[in-house]
């Protein structure tokens, strides 16, 4: 899509239209991080390690099944706290995303390989 066309211009606009989004009343509330209720590690929001929400947000977050079943692929130099893929394990438990770690380079060309052939 040409992307100076109206309909473009438009959804830059107003990017969330269509969209149901929740309240962030729940999480504006926070006044700072709290224990993981599994490993007890300090956080804010929910736990990237345990992907977990943490205990005073539990059941105040929304929950949704992913229209497919999705495995993260992490680098291991990828710091977990700034990654942005544990949030789909934390949202969509019951699917399982599952992440795993890369050991190697041999590893990742393994996994680009295997991609290629599943496309
Ligand atoms: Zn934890």
């Amino acid at each position: 899509m040409n992307p100076k066309s109206p309909e473009a211009r438009n959804r830059d606009e107003k990017p969330f239209e269509g969209m149901i989004i929740s309240s962030s009343e729940t999480l504006d509330k926070l006044e700072g991080r709290s224990a993981c209720p599994r490993c007890g590690k300090s956080r804010m929001y929910f736990c990237y390690t345990c992907y977990v929400p943490i205990s005073l947000i539990e059941g105040k977050i929304p929950m949704c099944k992913l229209p497919i079943k999705v495995d993260i692929i992490k680098h291991r130099r990828e710091i977990d706290g700034k990654s942005t893929s544990a949030h789909a394990a934390v949202l969509a438990p019951d699917d399982g995303p599952k992440l795993e770690l890369l050991e190697s380079c041999t590893q990742e060309k393994e996994i680009h390989q295997a991609i290629q052939i599943s496309y």
